[in-house]
This record gives C-alpha cells, sequence and structure tokens, in this order.
C-alpha cells in the first residue's frame, strides 16, 4: 500500500478542520452553556449535537466489537460516499475502478467531484476478478469500490477475491456491506486490523429498519477516520438520529428477528418465484432483495404497479437484462406480491 499521505489529496493533508464551540469545550461538569450562541429555550433541541457522536460511538462499539477510532459516522453512507471522493481523488486527475453493475451512488459521487470512473464487467455469475480490476487500474487510481452482498445482483462477493484485492492494491478499497446482515459470510470488519487499505461501510438504512434517519458507517483504521472526521460537516448526524440509533442499538435483539424472517421469507420467495411461469432465472440473493429475469420486465413491471405494488426494473442496467428487482417486504405484502403474478397472463 502506498502512504496514507501519499493517498490523500494534498489541501486534505494541510487542512485546519473548522473548529466548533462543542470542539472546544466538550467537559460534562458545566450546567451554564453561553458559547455557542444557541437559544436558551426550547429544550432539548435548542443545543448543537456532540459532533463526535460520543454516546452513539460508545453502544456501537458494543455490537461491532470495533473500537470508537475507527468508526466514522455520516449522514448515511451516502456521505461516506462523497468524502473518501473528496479525501482521496484530486478532480480532473485521479481515478476510481469498481465492479459493474453497482449501487450507482459511487458513479454519481464521482461524476459530481470529477473523478474518472473506471467500470469492470462481472462474470455471467455477477463475480469480480481481482486480476481485472488491477489491470484496469494505474498510478492514478486511489480506490476500488466493492460491494459485498452486490447492489443490484444480490449476491456475495468472492472472500477469495476480495482478499486478493487488498493484498495487492496499493490504493484503498472500499468494501460496502449494506447488506451483510442478511448474508451468511462474516464482515470484513474482523480484518480491519489485517488490511491498513481497508474502508468497510455499513448503514442503518437496511437491516436496522432506519432508513428515514439517515446514518451511515465507515470503518477503517484510525489514520484514515481521522481524515474523514477532519473534512465532515461539524454537525453532520442530528440530536434526532443520533438519540434513535442509540435505542435501536439497545434492542439489537429485535433487529437480529427482523433478519431472520426476512431471510425465511426471501427463502420463500425466491422457491414460489423459480415455479412462476413469467419467471426464467432467479438468481442467487445473500442479502434482502433478489434479482429475477422475468419474460417481459416492462410489462411486469406496470402490471404490478397497476395493482399497487411496485418492484424496481433493471432491466437497463448492465447483465441484468429483463430483471426485475424485488425487495423482500412482510410476509402479507410478499403473499400479495405473489398472488399478482400468478394471476399474471391468465
Ligand atoms: C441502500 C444502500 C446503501 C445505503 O445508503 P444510505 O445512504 O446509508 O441509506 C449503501 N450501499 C448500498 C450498496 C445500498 O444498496
Amino acid at each position: 500500500m502506498k502512504s496514507l499521505k501519499e493517498l490523500t489529496r494534498p489541501n486534505i493533508i494541510a487542512l485546519k478542520p473548522y473548529s466548533s464551540a462543542r470542539d472546544e469545550y466538550n467537559g460534562a461538569a458545566a450546567s451554564v452553556f453561553l458559547d455557542a450562541n444557541e437559544n436558551p429555550y426550547n429544550l432539548p433541541h435548542n443545543r448543537y449535537p456532540d459532533p463526535m457522536q460520543r454516546d452513539l460511538k460508545a453502544e456501537l462499539t458494543k455490537i461491532k466489537k470495533v473500537s470508537t477510532e475507527h468508526i466514522f459516522l455520516g449522514n448515511g453512507s451516502d456521505e461516506a460516499i462523497d468524502l473518501v471522493y473528496r479525501a482521496f481523488c484530486e478532480p480532473g486527475r485521479d481515478n476510481v475502478v469498481a465492479i459493474d453493475p453497482t449501487y450507482g451512488m459511487y458513479q454519481v459521487c464521482a461524476d459530481v467531484n470529477d473523478v474518472e470512473y473506471r467500470k469492470v464487467l462481472l462474470d455471467d455469475v455477477y463475480q469480480f476478478s481481482a486480476d481485472k480490476l488491477l489491470a484496469a487500474a494505474d498510478e492514478q487510481t486511489k480506490l476500488i469500490f466493492l460491494c459485498s452482498p452486490n447492489n443490484p445482483t444480490g449476491n456475495d462477493l468472492l472472500r477469495s477475491e476480495i482478499e486478493k484485492l487488498l493484498n495487492t492494491f496499493d490504493g484503498l478499497v472500499i468494501l460496502d456491506e449494506a447488506y451483510n446482515d442478511f448474508s451468511e459470510s462474516p464482515s470484513f470488519l474482523e480484518e480491519l486490523d489485517k488490511y491498513p487499505n481497508l474502508i468497510v461501510f455499513q448503514t442503518f438504512s437496511k437491516a436496522w429498519g432506519c432508513a428515514a434517519i439517515r446514518l451511515g458507517m465507515a470503518f477503517a483504521s484510525a489514520e484514515i477516520i481521522t481524515i474523514l472526521s477532519k473534512i465532515k460537516y461539524p454537525y453532520n448526524v442530528n440530536q434526532l438520529t443520533q438519540e434513535q440509533a442509540i435505542s435501536m442499538l439497545q434492542k439489537y435483539d429485535e433487529i437480529e428477528r427482523w433478519v431472520k424472517i426476512l431471510k425465511e421469507e426471501r427463502t420463500r420467495l425466491m422457491a414460489t418465484f423459480v415455479a412462476l411461469p413469467c419467471v426464467q432465472h432467479v438468481f442467487r440473493s445473500d442479502a434482502n432483495f433478489f434479482l429475477a429475469r422475468v419474460s417481459d420486465a416492462g410489462a411486469i413491471y406496470n402490471y404490478l404497479v397497476a395493482k399497487g405494488i411496485i418492484v424496481r426494473n433493471r432491466s437497463s442496467i448492465s447483465l441484468c437484462g429483463s430483471c426485475l428487482r424485488v425487495t423482500v417486504g412482510t410476509p402479507e405484502e410478499n403473499e400479495q406480491l405473489l398472488k399478482a403474478l400468478q394471476a399474471y397472463g391468465k
């Protein structure tokens, strides 16, 4: 791996971050706060939130078994995606490499930041080759994006290839584990100490059932986390979000229960899909959604919309021709979908 100094943009290394009132005084004993131009009325929402989210990170360490200096929290994973470009990629000069197809935000953030985005097609079983990604990279490649389980394909990427990439790429590897809770594969969080070039993204938006609160997590070496924390907006995670996330972390058994139900429903839905006349192929899934190749994606999509059921038409995406992406819902919602599809064409 190149040194972090070589990988980071010079202006970011030189940056002196904004210092807020909450940064300068964060002792607990005081009772009169006249330092941040806040309104003394309208408790508890009159005060700025903790910019470092200490209480929330303390709860998170218990569940994730990672110490706080390895944790960055942002306004959704989307913030972390944007920040890795802003920290490491010089606009108009540097580039990134990513698997294709994958989550659309990696490319959108590359375009916003004027960073060249190089796509490398997956194979016909939606796996990647570390060698092919490395062949697409050059001196100016700062980041490689992986997503496992991948969106929209739903499958885990091969662990041996991920390890090979981590061992051979001299830039940073972003591994998006938004759907790892639904997979049998262990998270790469356990490997953080082994790979200084690894950044793992996770989110509260999927298994945690908290898409509305906008909370994303990035896990990496303390040095990388320091860089991301330095360039984030000072109060990027609001107070309501911090409070809600803490209460979710305190009922982790409930999240495990949801995940168990969703995995059982995934199995049931996929098995029923395989037998539907309009379905040609159901792809392996390690996530809370799956991809199905159907006879006529556009027609079936519109048919379902007319019945008030919305799935995602992914037919225009690379390697996903004629494919619909179906999120696993409650047993009742899944039943409605199956009933509708069983009646399709009749
Ligand atoms: C849904 C999803 C996310 C979540 O993004 P948030 O901004 O945290 O809601 C991240 N990565 C992938 C691949 C996703 O599909």
